[in-house]
């Protein structure tokens, strides 16, 4: 067998055995009674934790940036305005999808680590926008964005809200009716603690109206709601349809692990990734590693953002993989070689992330960083206790 470590980077996550275990039995007909439960469970159990009564979940084979483009692709038609409010690497590729679907593209930035001004938001809207793009927590930053300030902003202003939720939906704490989201989106392998394979998307009322306004038709074939809704209508009442084969061992693995989600609850869920974020960072500080979003106030929840410290480089990545854990390196081309990335979300409590400031203890101490042994850890004990 190859050696396993602990996964601890922003998606795919540690996924639950028992979710494992749904997936090995074979294959269901995706025509089956015994799919149509599994699929209307699953539906059931993405609008809670959307918590979207309202919302129409889609859910499909594909990647999180599939679930991006299925957003824009049905909402942005040639020559729509867009305003992207950019902080960071996923930000910046929601930008280019909209280009790509020939949209006029207003990106609103801010520096790595930072969230732009409202005002910049609010001058970019004034100049008029079909749609608002954020993302709720962009993974090459850290950084999250105060949806539930700059959704209604958007509303003020007439455009239309899509969040991309990748990383945040199911750790970080979100409501998408109350905080007017028109769409929001993820994909099955951050929060959510399922493999890679499933792009999930919730539209409300307002969006699906939107759509059936076009004047053009919507620039995919695959991800056309029209192929989509009724295939999802009929799913939600128990019953088969087909547009394009699901991706029928995934949808059983998604159906038991939103049953221990719902199970937990989303209030405990997302308190207990405020709890395994702030003794993450308290092991951080005890260690005087700087995190990269520059508030602590903007932090993710989901995943940690931290700066090398001095004469610490890309090779910390691999004495943490040889100390038993693997976390991940930049993808933000400013941070390339100056950070490194740990996702804590999913199904991880304590036990992983003690064992996470360890290797990352380890790893500092084996590259002649001065660290006490055992500093990261008594931090992240004595706020996980306070
Ligand atoms: C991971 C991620 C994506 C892309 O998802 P894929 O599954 O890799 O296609 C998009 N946005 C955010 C915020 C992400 O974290």
């Amino acid at each position: 067998m190859t050696p396993r470590t602990l996964l601890m980077i922003p998606g795919p996550v540690e996924v639950d055995p028992e979710v494992l275990a749904a997936m090995a039995r074979p294959p269901l007909s995706h025509m089956s009674s015994a799919f149509a439960v599994l699929m209307q469970e699953s539906l059931d159990g993405l609008r809670e934790v959307f918590d979207a009564p309202d919302g129409q979940p889609f859910l499909i084979p594909g990647s999180g940036t599939l679930a991006m483009e299925m957003a824009l692709a049905n909402l942005v038609e040639p020559g729509d305005r867009v305003v992207v409010v950019d902080t960071g690497y996923f930000a910046a590729r929601m930008a280019e999808l909209a280009e790509w679907l020939d949209a006029h593209v207003i990106r609103v930035t801010a520096e790595p680590g930072a969230l732009p001004d409202e005002s910049q938001i609010e001058a970019a809207l004034q100049q008029g926008a079909k749609v608002l793009t954020l993302t709720h927590v962009d993974t090459s930053t850290g950084v999250v964005a105060p949806v539930e300030r700059w959704a209604p902003l958007a509303h003020r202003y007439g455009a239309l809200v899509v969040v991309d939720g990748v990383c945040a939906v199911g750790g970080q704490r979100f409501h998408q009716t109350a905080w007017e989201v028109d769409v929001a989106l993820t994909g099955s392998q951050k929060a959510l603690a399922v493999p890679p394979g499933l792009a999930i998307v919730v539209a409300r009322p307002s969006a699906l109206e939107a759509y059936r306004r076009r004047r053009t038709r919507t620039r995919s074939y695959y991800a056309d709601w029209g192929k989509w809704l009724p295939v999802m209508e009929a799913f939600q009442a128990g019953r088969p349809a087909y547009f394009a084969t699901p991706a029928v061992n995934l949808v059983a693995a998604m159906a038991v692990s939103l049953r221990c989600i719902r199970a937990e609850g989303m209030e405990a869920r997302w308190a207990r990734h405020e709890r395994i974020a702030r003794a993450f960072r308290a092991g951080m500080q005890s260690m005087e590693l700087e995190m990269v979003p520059r508030d602590p106030a903007w932090a993710a929840v989901t995943l940690s953002v931290i700066y090398y410290p001095n004469g610490i480089d890309d090779r910390l990545i691999r004495e943490i993989e040889a100390a038993g854990v693997t976390v991940a390196g930049a993808i933000h081309p400013a941070l390339r070689g100056r950070s490194f990335r740990v996702g804590h979300m999913g199904e991880i409590g304590l036990p992983a992330l003690l064992q996470t400031l360890s290797a990352i203890e380890i790893a500092l101490r084996r590259l002649g960083h001065p660290v006490t042994p055992g500093a990261g850890v008594a931090a992240a004990q004595a706020e996980w206790t306070r």
